[in-house]
């Protein structure tokens, strides 16, 4: 690069223009640049196979490989520069890992708005406000608008926009030659949510919480990540707060908050708001409409935005001085992103921590054995001792709030007190108390809908999805058979189809069927059911909350929506109804999440004053997850998988991907894998000495739903006990794949540190 235009600053007016795009084509693109001003990391429009598309500007070069009468010309080009070279950097390096083409990595981390063709203006918003003093008379008579305008800014000391639009739909008009003679001024804000009332309850901090916060902030300014291991309630929350108070007192640095679902934590983001008040905060999720999610993204790109709380995508949101990361219950599968590029917004924060040289906190109650992994080395036992622990871990032993006391956990036998509708003798009785002394309970259940089969006593016929290889679910209010996998519905038949028999029964429990059986046994009680057909919209479940805090509700039954961070003083019993199917999954990560599970549904018992209880349904109680869970001993269990999986060699004990294949037809699908199997074997051979490990490569097979939504699938199971060797051969199994000609019959997806197949 030696142009003078170039090696001043970064500008063209001639030469070409390199860009990527949001194609499935894992490459850059050339342009030539017809006069216009063009600077890296702007965005432009080019045409590209008779369209029109928003490109990324990623180099400046003088010269193209494509001769130059075949290049063709830039379009517009718009001022807004989305991207830096640190966020960049977080891309590319993603982009490689999980074998994802960079345009589309780069384009899908934008908010929607920015990956239009229309200028990145967000409208702007202002407070007006008096500046000064209004001369006697200055509205006539026939100036009404203008009156009203000028006594609502006499009335308050600030007017939003939506006040003075009250007033009359031709405000702005009005307005406007106020503002050019400086009578009325107004100061731009930044469209977050009010900020709550400032809170000064401020706990003293306990000593585990002091030294947590201490020991961070000791090493604040470079990279290392730390994992706090506290129970649900043992001030995790609190140490956040803390170390953004310290981290952020210094002026400009920024931190980043991720959480995995934000619509169900409200609690979350409004203490913080509260105890932050001082810090400008966004947030940014799927619940805010296009033009906030780009309002929010240039909040915190321009630095304005201090405070950033998110879900996944948000990790890769640029923040020019951050200075501190933190994942609340990092061991949630949610922050895995299933479709796309299937990246894991945990790694990825440790990625961008240690590129920005930064601490990475991640806090769980249970965390991932990814992590407990990397923070335990030696404790995890001889096999995991190898590894040096690159994690620090912090833990919070005992719940923080003074009264506060661990509930007690029991199991629930049913071979010996069998459920009738879903529940024991032990926990209905426990409910009866629970009404009687004006206390609440909360029932769990993983199910929504009515019961999950629709069964044939004379023929054993089941209800399944037309689609899917799957059961659909009874959702008897709306008489309708729902597939949970693929959402498709059908009626509920009137008889069976299969043998003609009209007494079709609903077989086992769901949220609605417990529901009708509560307001049977306690018709007096005031029932409420939370799951996503109860809860649909922004304000639904915080309404709903409110309404338990406010004492509304006596019974809760919910599925894992209601597991997460909520804190109710009244609750003292959680039931839960039905966990065997989890505990006997072939999957091997189903008891990790189940204990994570029932601990934090278990974690909403007794939170306030008043001891809290939890009953457990189950033909298992002599099961290891229960004793575990009973003793509230969550670093035994997962050293105990931890050893398991080093047994086994699954994660985290070694790397595995997956490359998914699907097709209408299975017989592509099986032919496309086993050319692939043999393919990398072969690969693997012939390069045997370049490996430091050799991969090992399973043969094909069919994933528990084996059709999905009509489409026929597979997969094949690539491992290694080192993370290089692995990347090493998927880059040569994604190029095969993409040279495959049966590439267009197929649909295929690499999927690197898979948690789903
Ligand atoms: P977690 O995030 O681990 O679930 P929280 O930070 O939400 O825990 O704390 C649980 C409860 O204990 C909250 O009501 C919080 O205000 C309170 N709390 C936290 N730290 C302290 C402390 N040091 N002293 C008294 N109460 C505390
Ligand atoms: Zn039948
Ligand atoms: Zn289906």
């Amino acid at each position: 690069m030696c142009s003078a235009a170039l090696s001043s600053q970064p500008t063209a007016t001639t030469g070409i223009v390199r860009v990527v795009l949001d194609v499935p084509l894992d490459r850059q693109f050339d342009y030539l640049n017809p006069g216009l001003d063009i600077r890296l990391g702007n965005r432009v429009v080019v045409p590209f196979a008779g369209r029109q598309l928003i490109a990324i500007v990623m180099a400046l070069p003088e010269e193209s490989e494509v001769p130059a009468n075949k290049l063709k010309a830039v379009l517009q080009v718009f001022d807004d520069v989305p991207f830096d070279d640190t966020t960049l950097k977080l891309l590319r390096f993603c982009a490689d890992y999980y074998h994802y083409p960079f345009g589309q990595t780069v384009l899908a981390s934008l908010p929607l708005r920015l990956r239009q063709i229309k200028p990145a203006v967000s409208r702007k918003m202002w407070m007006y406000a008096l500046a000064q003093v209004v001369p006697e008379g200055l509205a006539g008579k026939r100036q009404l608008v203008l009156a009203r305008l000028l006594a609502l800014l006499q009335q308050h000391s600030e007017c939003s926009e939506a006040q003075l639009g009250d007033v009359s739909s031709s405000w702005r008009k009005t307005i406007q030659p106020l503002l050019d003679s400086g009578l009325v001024s107004r100061r731009e804000v930044v469209a977050i949510r009010p900020s709550l009332a400032a809170s000064d309850h401020e706990p003293t901090l306990n000593d585990e919480q002091a030294h947590a916060v201490k020991a961070i902030l000791d090493k604040a300014g470079r990279f290392q990540p730390w994992l706090l291991f506290g129970v649900t309630g043992s001030g995790k929350t609190e140490v956040y707060i803390r170390l953004l108070q310290a981290v952020l007192a210094e002026p400009q640095s920024q931190a980043l908050i991720m959480v995995p679902e934000i619509n169900l934590t409200p609690q979350l983001e409004g203490r913080f708001r509260s105890r932050l008040s001082q810090f400008s905060l966004v947030t940014l999720h799927s619940h805010l409409s296009e033009s906030e999610r780009l309002q929010h993204w240039q909040a915190a790109q321009s630095g304005e935005a201090r405070i950033v709380i998110g879900t996944r995508l948000s990790v890769f949101t640029p923040m020019p001085h951050l200075k501190l990361m933190i994942l609340d219950e990092e061991h949630d599968s949610s922050y895995k992103q299933q479709d796309g590029m299937r990246y894991h917004a945990r790694d990825v924060a440790l990625v961008r921590a240690k590129q920005c040289g930064i601490p990475v906190v991640l806090g769980s109650a249970t965390p991932s054995l990814e992590s407990w992994y990397n923070a335990l080395g030696q404790a995890a036992g001889p096999a995991a001792s190898q590894k040096n622990p690159s994690y620090r871990l912090l833990t919070l032993k005992n719940r923080a709030a003074a009264q506060a006391q661990l509930p007690r956990i029991f199991c629930v036998d049913t071979t010996h007190s069998p459920p009738e509708a879903g529940l024991t003798p032990q926990l209905k009785q426990a409910l009866t108390l629970r009404l009687q002394r004006g206390e609440q309970s909360l029932l769990f259940i993983n199910r929504r809908g009515y019961a999950p089969v629709l069964h044939c006593s004379a023929c054993q016929w089941l209800a399944d999805c037309r689609r899917c290889s799957a059961k659909v679910v009874l959702h008897l209010r709306q008489r309708l058979l729902r597939c949970h996998h693929c959402g498709d519905e059908q009626p509920v038949p009137l008889q069976c189809p299969s043998c003609g028999n009209a007494d079709l029964r609903p077989v086992g429990q769901a949220t609605q069927r417990v529901e009708e059986t509560l307001q049977q046994l306690f018709p007096q009680a005031r029932v409420a059911r939370v799951d996503r057909d109860t809860i649909q919209g922004k304000d639904a479940l915080t309404e709903l909350l409110s309404a338990v805090h406010a004492g509304k509700v006596d019974i809760l039954i919910g599925t894992q929506m209601l597991a997460k961070g909520h804190d109710f003083a009244n609750l003292t019993l959680v039931g839960v109804l039905d966990t065997d199917s989890a505990l006997h999954s072939p999957d091997y990560r189903a008891s990790e999440r189940l204990f994570a599970q029932l601990m934090q549904v278990a974690g909403r018992a007794g939170r306030g004053d008043k001891p809290g209880e939890v009953l457990i349904q189950t033909a298992f109680p002599q099961h290891a997850l229960f004793a575990a869970l009973q003793q509230q001993n969550y670093a035994e269990f997962a050293n105990s998988l931890l050893q398991e999986r080093i047994t086994l060699q699954f994660p985290p004990a070694a790397y595995i991907a997956v490359m998914k294949a699907e097709a209408a037809d299975y017989a592509l699908v099986e032919q496309f894998l086993t050319d692939l199997t043999q393919s990398a074997r072969e690969f693997v051979a012939q390069h045997a000495d370049a490996f430091a490990e050799k991969p090992m490569i399973y043969d094909p097979v069919r994933p528990g739903i084996a059709r999905l939504n009509r489409m026929e699938r597979g997969y094949v199971m690539l491992q290694c006990g080192q993370r290089g060797a692995l990347q090493q051969l998927l880059q040569a199994a994604v190029a095969w794949a993409r040279q495959h000609p049966m590439q267009a019959k197929i649909r295929w997806v690499v999927d690197v540190d898979a948690l789903e197949y």
